[in-house]
């Protein structure tokens, strides 16, 4: 499953476009990340959509995006009300993330149901990624998400996959790769469970491990990067599967450069983001 090859005659719309649904105003940061990680990964096309009050300052930390600011909540989330206007956004893109820095637990997952249950299923839809925020109201009702089966990935770490299954961290640990199938097929969504070990499996149960990171991985904002690379990759035509496992992968990589470059512990989730274009070339 090679990555995609870049068409050398082809326009930015080519490469796709992704919408990216993330942000707030606890935690604006999120959207950045995930945002250049969308592009990092080679995207030709980015918009993000935030709460109103960060949009204009995500506009002037990210000029390459078109940022649309919507309602908010007390908060500083995204107002759940807002699905049908981001229904209509993301039904002209090609790959849709939600989740990255949105905090208010409840509006989020009220939001994630009814922006899935608007999405037009199928090929005349875009793909999803769900990550962080986005993943709270999974579990107790995927039947927003069986719409779309077949075009979801979703990147929980061990303590969002509990929440998600109503099981504990421990439970998760013990059996990560069980747990991982469970979600994958309770779901009918691609899986990648992120970790020391971050596996990979597709609701049929077929799985993969990446082992390869490196400890300075675990660091604030690290997870917003690999939900965006993911994104990316889709956006620019990748299978579910293919852009879950090259996304761990680059991410790792460019962790791995980091800790050679500058050490093991210490390096920004944002500096990963530099280092993905040289690991993809490093692939070609
Ligand atoms: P998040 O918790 O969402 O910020 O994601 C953390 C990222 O760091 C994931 O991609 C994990 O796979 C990675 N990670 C966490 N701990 C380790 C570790 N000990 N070694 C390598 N990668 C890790
Ligand atoms: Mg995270």
């Amino acid at each position: 499953m090679p990555l995609p090859r870049p068409d050398g005659d082809g326009d930015k719309e080519a490469r796709g476009r992704a919408l990216v649904v993330a942000g707030s105003v606890p935690v604006p940061g999120g959207a950045l990340l995930a945002g250049i990680g969308v592009l990092r990964a080679g995207a030709g096309k980015l918009q993000i959509a935030t709460a109103a009050s960060i949009a204009p300052h995500l506009g002037l930390a990210l000029p390459e995006a078109l940022v649309a600011g919507l309602p908010e909540t007390p908060e500083g989330g995204i107002a759940a009300g807002s699905a049908a206007a981001l229904a209509d956004r993301a039904s002209r893109c090609d790959t849709v993330l939600i989740g990255p820095g949105m905090m208010d637990e409840a509006a989020v997952a009220d939001l994630t149901a009814d922006l899935l249950t608007r999405l037009e299923p199928g090929d005349g839809g875009p793909r999803v990624v769900l990550d962080a925020g986005a993943l709270a109201g999974l579990g107790r009702d995927p039947a927003p998400l069986h719409r779309h089966e077949g075009r979801v990935v979703i990147t929980p770490h061990a303590g969002e996959m509990a929440g998600l299954l109503g099981c504990s961290r421990e439970q998760v640990e013990a059996d990560p790769l069980g747990t991982a199938r469970r979600a994958a097929a309770l779901l009918k969504a691609v899986v990648a469970l992120k970790g020391s070990c971050t596996r990979i499996v597709a609701p049929d149960g077929r799985a993969w491990a990446y082992r390869g990171g490196t400890v300075g991985l675990a660091t604030s904002g690290s997870g917003d990067t690999l939900a965006g690379i993911v994104t990316g990759l889709l956006a620019r035509g990748a299978g579910l599967e293919q852009a879950a496992i090259w996304g761990v992968y680059l991410h790792g990589e460019a962790g791995n450069r980091l800790c050679r470059r500058i050490g093991p512990l210490g390096f920004l989730a944002r500096e990963l983001l530099a280092e993905i274009p040289a690991v993809m070339a490093a692939l070609a």
